[in-house]
């Protein structure tokens, strides 16, 4: 790859900067949070659209909502696709070439309760950032993309290999949906990048993920103030925590094999919430009846994720039975969003590790990181279930899922600059 490729997408990618920056800003400022069963992606699916269309790019919304009666097994049947469209568009290349798909989320989680310094909606551009919801994850990302599109588009390049955008919904709370329906009704590829947030490192690997609610209810509300024992979840609640910690302790002795292989806490345990009253004024002080610990297990790529939580399972079980008040109350196990999600990992040597590798460098100036990433997302699906050889490259931020989130602009330009270099270089080669 040469410095001279490197700078050809530079040249290209230059004159959009302006209407890049404020595509972003303005789909920041279209709220697109998607809170299942349900996802409102559609009005900034059409903002891009229009984008598109201003830029001499045609690109089609459709309905995802087919693949609820498509049988697909990936399908997860707690959602609805209804009113939520897919947007996608492609470069047909001379059919002799490799084709690359570009594919990103539009939706977004919800804001969250903690305070944000500004709307999660402003859209606000200070200090080269570009704040609010979704910046990072991952509308900074889609405009990277979108502007590949458009570069060549505009430069009348035609690649050897087709070049497929997408633009998916449900992806947030691991639904992928999008990614399905996109798949169902595009086809595959020979590659895919999703420029979900990775501070311009490579990620050539994802980790699987599950998330499941531990409830116990115990005691009668009714009691409290009226009789002299009061029986309540609160407390024991604290040695279910212990149990967590003794889990996520067990989870550690897990040695990775490949690209996890150099991470601290290659399996990370973690205690999302922990819910038994609310710290609301609306609510009297009163003694809980239930009590509740979201807790998010990841895992490797190469585990035996089905097995793994099995065993997580029957540790809980032997728990349970060693403590008389949750073998007198048990522990209900409800996963949230249904089936784990799995990971992915695509070898250091692989052609388009390579092709992805050699681009940044020659972009960037430097050797980039390629690493894993440090959470799940629609590339284990892509990967495992649709067979694409997925990595993940895109901009520097943070934030994602909390307040103040926000993406650096110049670090989105430079990922389209390395998505284009090596969209050529793939296709072309
Ligand atoms: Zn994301």
């Amino acid at each position: 790859m040469s410095r001279s490729a490197a700078r050809d997408a530079r040249k290209l990618i230059r004159p959009l900067h302006g209407d890049l920056k404020r595509l972003l800003q303005q789909l920041v400022r279209t709220n697109s949070v998607a809170i299942p069963p349900g996802g409102d992606e559609t009005p900034s699916q059409l903002v891009l659209q229009r984008f598109f269309r201003d830029q001499g790019v045609g690109a089609h919304l459709y309905a995802t909502e087919f693949i609820e009666k498509s049988g697909n097994p990936l399908v997860r049947k707690n959602r609805s696709y209804r009113g939520r469209k897919n947007l996608s568009t492609r470069l047909s290349g001379t059919g002799r070439g490799k084709s690359l798909l570009l594919n990103g989320h539009m939706d977004t989680v919800p804001a969250g309760k903690t305070p944000w310094s500004r709307s999660p909606w402003s859209g606000v551009y200070q200090g080269g950032r570009v704040h609010g919801l979704g910046s990072f994850d991952m509308k900074g990302g889609l405009v990277a993309n979108a502007a590949v599109i458009c570069a060549l588009k505009k430069s009348g390049i035609r690649t050897g290999g087709d070049i497929l955008f997408e633009s998916v919904v449900d992806e947030e709370w691991g639904g992928s949906g999008g990614t399905i329906a996109a798949r169902l009704r595009e086809g595959g590829a020979d590659a895919c990048i999703i420029p979900e947030g990775t501070q311009l490192d490579i990620y050539r690997a994802t980790r699987g993920g599950f998330v499941v609610d531990l409830s116990v209810d115990a005691g009668d509300p009714a009691a409290y103030f009226s009789t002299a024992e009061v029986v309540s979840p609160a407390i024991p609640c604290g040695r279910l925590l212990g149990w967590v910690e003794a889990s996520a302790k067990q989870r550690a002795q897990v040695r990775p094999r490949g690209a996890y292989a150099a991470f601290s806490d290659p399996v990370p345990v973690q205690v999302l919430a922990v819910q038994a009253n609310l710290l609301d004024p609306d609510i009297p002080l009163s003694v809980p009846s239930r009590a509740t610990l979201r807790v998010y297990f990841q895992f490797l790529p190469e585990e035996d994720v089905d097995a793994v939580i099995q065993g997580i399972k029957d540790a809980l079980q032997q728990f349970q039975a060693n403590d008389p008040f949750f073998r007198k109350y048990p522990i209900q196990w409800t996963p949230l969003i249904g089936a784990p999600l799995l990971g992915h990992e695509l070898p250091a040597d692989h052609a388009w590790t390579r092709c992805m590798a050699e681009s940044a460098a020659a972009v960037l100036q430097r050797k980039p990181v390629i690493t894993a990433a440090p959470y799940p997302c629609d590339a284990g699906l892509m990967h495992r279930d649709f067979g694409i050889p997925t990595l993940l490259f895109g901009p520097c931020g943070a934030g994602a899922h909390n307040p103040d989130e926000y993406v650096v602009f110049d670090s989105v330009l430079r990922t389209a600059e390395v998505l284009l270099t090596a969209a050529l270089a793939w296709a072309n080669g």
